[in-house]
């Protein structure tokens, strides 16, 4: 009898997860290319007709994007829309669209090579910037310009994409190519370019499409293997040939996401409380105020961490105190009287904006960003904390957290600026609450030890179990080569959050987690029977980690809490929680 033939290998491509979420299915590969540009040179008799032509492409351009701003605006993402500015300020700049004409009328180079021309030289150079944020920048250039070339061939003015279920792959996806795709068939996106700040990966995490950017070119050919592919915007995985058991445990995650979204119509309006009727409050991470809608639908208490830093990467200007008066103002109105907790500016490391110059460093992680970046800079932190106070004095359940706070001295140095600024206010007679409630994120390895004395001096904790990991375990979290040194659950990291909830309990403040550590039902149970009485996580985890809590008592979350510290490796943790899990709420882990 012939041996059956060998499974071939699944292939496993690497990027950088920029939007959560799985998704299985066919890969349809988008060419962004151009159409092919004529070389014919243009007769002087012949300048006006291609200068019309210019004219008429650059209108048509610029009432397709004001029609994908609209589109995108009355589906409740203003943000999402606020991206194209940047390529509607490219249509009207009249010293791009100048030199358009010029190399029309001196050159002698008919329209459609007079745009890709000049937009060439004009990528080039923002792509040679080294400011990051510009660099890609060049992105909406080259957008505008692929465009322009599509109407003056004739062709539709926007990628063409399957109606049924695909998963998309473009070696540079641009925004507006994200935004018109169909919304329906679209299940996940890919792309070789691009960074967690470039417009496009901003746009699916608004749309809450699972992406990955950095996913390397497989070029003209075919792609690496035929079939449905696995992409995992969580892990920042692509799976080609995907083997049997990865396929069924993303089809058990697709699934239980599924139920989960079900399940939601029942569980919304239920309190987030252990059997034995322990609050276990259940907030929402988020990063636009426009997230208000998801946070409701989630039934989920409030925010808990509002990443604030992303109102800092959009638009033509930072955003000034007045405009961010209006973002807190927005979102507290919202969602009151539930708790809105704004964390402070986190920019720096990875997490960077055109508006602002960020030196050189050898080593980013650990230089001057978050907290230290806004005590270095009063220029950026005072009119945030002012814009705070301001709002929380209309809105009470706003909450302001410091992140990347060491110890005290750092503690003492950010409420220093705030107290200042309340004076400032009070002096001006301006309205503002100055004893807003104050928190911390427990994210760094020297803030959980010396927890007992920080929280004497704050209203709550929220443990960033994702920078405590990177920081406690020293392996970078966006390195994938260190990846494996990361476990979801390592004894370490547990230890550390029992020592902080145990000092938020003596002091008898809340502590939350708002970590990935969250994100996970199966560590909930854990989380709980640490000490910890919050959890903040993205709104569609919300429901599943509410069931989980409505699941258990906390004497059991306790017990199993004191089993897994003996525990020493991730690996059997994961296996402990996994086990209670299933005899708690099984159908979050049914085949
Ligand atoms: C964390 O570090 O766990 C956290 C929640 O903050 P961020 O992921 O934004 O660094
Ligand atoms: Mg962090």
């Amino acid at each position: 009898m012939e041996a059956p033939a060998p499974i071939p290998p699944e292939i496993i491509l690497r990027g950088i997860g920029v939007a959560d979420g799985i998704a299985f299915g066919p890969l349809h590969r988008l060419e962004t290319a151009p159409p092919p540009v004529p070389e014919d040179p243009v007769p002087p008799s012949r300048a006006p007709v291609e200068l019309r032509r210019l004219d008429a492409a650059l209108a048509a351009a610029t009432a397709r994007l004001r029609e994908l701003q609209a589109n995108l605006a009355a589906a409740g993402n203003p943000d999402a829309a606020a991206l194209f500015e940047a390529q509607l300020d490219a249509l009207a700049d009249p010293e791009y669209t100048g030199e358009i004409r010029t190399a029309i009328r001196a050159n002698r180079l008919n329209a459609a090579r007079a745009v890709q021309t000049v937009s060439g030289k004009y990528a080039a150079a923002l792509a040679a910037l080294s400011d990051p944020y510009l660099r890609e920048r060049a992105a909406d250039v080259r957008d505008v310009a692929l465009r322009l070339l599509r109407l003056l061939a004739g062709q539709a003015d926007s990628a063409d994409l399957p109606a049924t279920p695909h998963i998309l792959y473009a070696r540079d996806l641009s925004p507006s190519d994200l935004a018109a795709a169909p919304r329906d068939s679209l299940l996940a996106l890919a792309t070789a370019e691009g960074g967690p700040t470039s417009h496009t990966a901003i746009l699916a995490r608004s749309l809450g499409i699972p992406a990955l950017v950095g996913i390397p070119d497989w070029g003209p050919a075919a792609p690496p293997a035929p079939g449905p592919v696995l992409l995992d915007g969580t892990a920042g995985l692509l799976v080609f040939r995907p083997a049997p058991a990865r396929q069924s445990a993303a089809a058990k995650r697709i699934r239980a996401r599924n139920r989960l979204g079900a399940r939601l119509a029942k569980l919304r309006d239920l309190p987030s409380e252990t059997l034995d009727g322990t609050p276990i409050a259940l907030r929402a991470n988020i990063e636009s105020p426009d997230a208000a809608p998801r946070v409701l639908a989630a039934g989920a208490d409030g925010v808990g961490l509002f990443r604030s830093e992303y109102l800092f990467m959009d638009g033509t200007t930072l955003p000034d105190e007045d405009r961010q008066l209006r973002a807190y103002t927005s979102i507290a109105r919202s969602l009151a009287p539930a708790p809105v907790t704004v964390r402070t500016l986190d920019l720096g490391g990875d997490k960077l904006t055109r508006h602002l110059d960020f030196p050189p460093e050898d080593n980013p992680a650990m230089g001057c960003r978050a907290l230290r970046l806004c005590l270095a800079r009063p220029d950026l932190f005072k009119p945030q904390l002012r814009a705070l106070l301001r709002a929380a004095a209309e809105s009470s359940n706003l909450r302001i957290m410091y992140p990347m706070v060491n110890d005290l001295a750092d503690l003492r140095a950010a409420e220093a600026v705030r107290l200042a600024c309340a004076d400032e206010l009070t002096a001006e007679g301006i309205p503002h609450r100055r004893d807003i409630p104050v928190g911390v994120m427990v994210e760094v390895p020297s803030a959980a030890l010396t927890a007992a004395w920080l929280a004497t001096h704050v209203s709550f904790f929220s443990i960033g179990t994702n920078d405590l990991t990177q920081y406690t375990l020293a392996a970078d979290r966006g390195n994938e080569r260190v990846a494996h040194l990361c476990p979801l659950a390592h004894p370490a990291i547990l230890r550390l959050i029992r020592l902080t909830a145990a000092a938020a309990q003596v002091a008898g403040i809340p502590a939350c987690v708002c970590g990935e550590m969250a994100w996970h039902p199966e560590l909930a149970p854990l989380l709980i029977g640490l000490g910890v009485s919050a959890l903040s996580t993205s709104p569609d985890a919300i429901p599943g980690i509410k069931h989980v809590i409505r699941s258990l008592r906390l004497d059991e979350a306790r017990t199993l809490a004191d089993h897994v510290l003996t525990l020493e490796t991730p690996d059997a943790i994961l296996s402990a929680c996994r086990t209670f899990l299933s005899s708690h709420t099984p159908d979050l882990l049914d085949d």
